[in-house]
């Protein structure tokens, strides 16, 4: 079902709503039960999703099962593989702006956003996937067998693609995070369910049109709306669903890993964190103070690796904090298909409600803000990008991820007490350094319990570079080789060779 929406005098935004995409088919929900779905810039509803549940999620991983088996996709060349995503990258890049389009209107950030990040990111994750298609390999080993009889042992590895994924994905990049999650499953010979978040599952829906024009086999990526609780919960249940790939609250990660773990399904859990951003003074002031507000407003914060908390040495603190205040000051907030929007809404009313919440709390335990610190005076989950300081380490701001665009500011007096400071916490995403001292860089990014640690710079993501969290924030990495590790297992086969002429 395809429905035309105006915005701002661009092409129409088509909406495609209330079904589900399984075997190839769309389908409507067994429930007959739909999710309204709101823009966030105006909180107008724009469109009905469909609220998938067991039965749903059943029929969906059935198809993956029966493709997954099917002599056709066991017997597809990786290299075919791997032309189908090239074939769903080209249909990508032709409808880029209307997918663009459609992602601001679901998920409230800016065009220029959607079309120049998120967009580009699909397209580049599925080419680098399908490159890698072709490049699973084993090894060829020697064994030295304790039993002598007579016959040469050898054994060779391989890695065989798991079964049937499901993917299970956030908000905050839908249609990126969508591909995150198909492009390897698809590459290393899976088939996939994906369950999208039901606050921004339209780009996935669109996703599954042009994944039927791509001549996906029916069945290969199958693409179930609905809760969490429900279609999500019931994905992660199934038994023939042999690994979850999630990316998502660190809450909802830990209840997946409880019930994937009477089934041994493999998982990867893509979780959220607390980043330090850390500034020292021998840093170029400027880029670092540019740098330290760009790692935590993007998005309206709504980043997993977000700076949400910067330590700044004492010397240069009030330069920096007040030069990221200044920023957040001029931020332009609006609707994001305003080309002078600088800064979108955020995703949901239970968002900027958790997120003011929060703020309070941490004004309420001493916190001074030093802009923000407020919602806007207009329809729309708009809050202002926030910098607060006199932060401390045991306060609720400082311990619990916000999602939202506010960073809490502490000074620091030496690498000793940012090493302690950075790494209390429950997260362990990724962190940023900023200096012109290559030693401190170095031995302080070391001493850093992160997946990532950036150096001079924030937030830099690419397919080609592994990414996970520690501790809280996560288990497994996906992106770059690691990814193979993440959808295959190694089969090991050992043979016997006799040929008594040769001894
Ligand atoms: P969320 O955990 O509420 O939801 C994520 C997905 O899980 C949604 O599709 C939801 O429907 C589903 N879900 C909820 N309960 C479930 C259950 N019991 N079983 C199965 N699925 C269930 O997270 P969110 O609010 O959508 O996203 C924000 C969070 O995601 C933040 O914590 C952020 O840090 C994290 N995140 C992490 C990364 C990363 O790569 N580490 C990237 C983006 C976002």
């Amino acid at each position: 079902m395809l429905k035309t929406i105006e915005r701002n005098g661009g092409a129409p935004v088509r909406i495609p709503e209330g079904s589900l995409l399984i075997d190839g088919d769309w389908r409507s929900p067994s429930s007959g039960e739909f999710i309204d779905v709101f823009d966030p810039a105006t909180e107008e509803p724009i469109a009905k999703i469909a609220a998938g549940s067991s039965a749903d999620i059943d029929l969906a991983v059935q198809a993956a099962q029966r493709t997954f088996e099917s002599s056709a996709w066991q017997k597809m060349r990786p290299l075919d593989r791997g032309r189908l995503l090239e074939k769903l990258a080209l249909l990508i890049e032709r409808d880029a702006e209307e997918l663009a389009r459609l992602e601001t209107l679901d998920s409230g950030k800016p065009y220029y956003v959607t079309r120049n990040v998120d967009l580009e990111f699909t397209v580049d994750a599925l080419r680098y996937y399908g490159g890698w298609s072709s490049k699973m390999a084993g090894e060829y080993l020697t064994l030295s067998p304790f039993v002598d009889d007579g016959g040469t042992y050898r054994a060779y590895t391989e890695r065989r693609p798991v079964g049937v994924v499901g993917g299970i994905t956030p908000w905050n990049f839908p249609l990126g995070q969508a591909i995150q999650k198909i492009a390897p499953a698809i590459a290393f010979g899976c088939t996939i369910v994906l369950k999208p978040s039901e606050e921004a599952s339209l780009t996935s829906l669109r996703l599954g049109e042009l994944i039927l024009e791509a001549g996906i086999p029916d069945g290969a990526i199958n693409i179930v709306t609905g809760y969490g609780a429900t279609a999500g919960q019931a994905l992660v249940d199934h038994p023939l669903v042999r690994k979850i790939a999630f990316t998502g609250s660190t809450a909802t990660g830990q209840r997946i890993l409880a019930s994937a773990a009477s089934q041994m399904k493999r998982v990867t859990l893509e979780l959220g964190g607390k980043s330090p951003t850390i500034v020292l003074a021998d840093a170029n002031l400027d880029k670092a103070i540019a740098g330290a507000a760009n790692a935590i407003f993007p998005n309206s914060g709504q980043v997993c690796t977000a700076g949400s908390r910067l330590f700044v040495e004492a010397s240069i603190f009030d330069a920096v904090t007040m030069g990221v205040a200044a920023i957040a000051d001029e931020l332009r907030l609006g609707n994001g298909f305003d080309t002078q929007t600088q800064l979108g809404p955020l995703i949901s009313k239970r968002q900027l409600e958790r997120v003011s919440g929060l703020v309070a709390s941490g004004i309420d335990e001493g916190a001074e803000p030093l802009s923000g610190a407020s919602q806007e005076n207009r329809p729309g989950y708009f809050y202002r990008p926030t910098i607060l300081k006199n932060g401390r380490a045991d306060m609720r701001i400082a311990r619990e991820e916000v999602f939202g665009p506010v960073v809490l500011a502490m000074p620091i007096d030496d690498l000793r007490q940012v090493k302690a400071l950075a790494n209390d916490t429950i997260y362990g995403l990724g962190a940023s350094i900023w200096t012109r001292d290559l030693n401190k860089a170095h031995l302080l990014a070391a001493q850093i319990d992160a997946g990532t640690v950036w150096l001079n710079t924030h937030n830099i993501l690419d397919t080609a570079v592994p990414f996970g969290g520690n501790k809280l924030s996560g288990l497994g990495r996906e992106f770059g080789s690691e990814a193979i590790n993440a959808y295959t297992e190694t089969r090991a086969t050992c043979m016997r060779l006799e040929a008594p002429e040769l001894d």
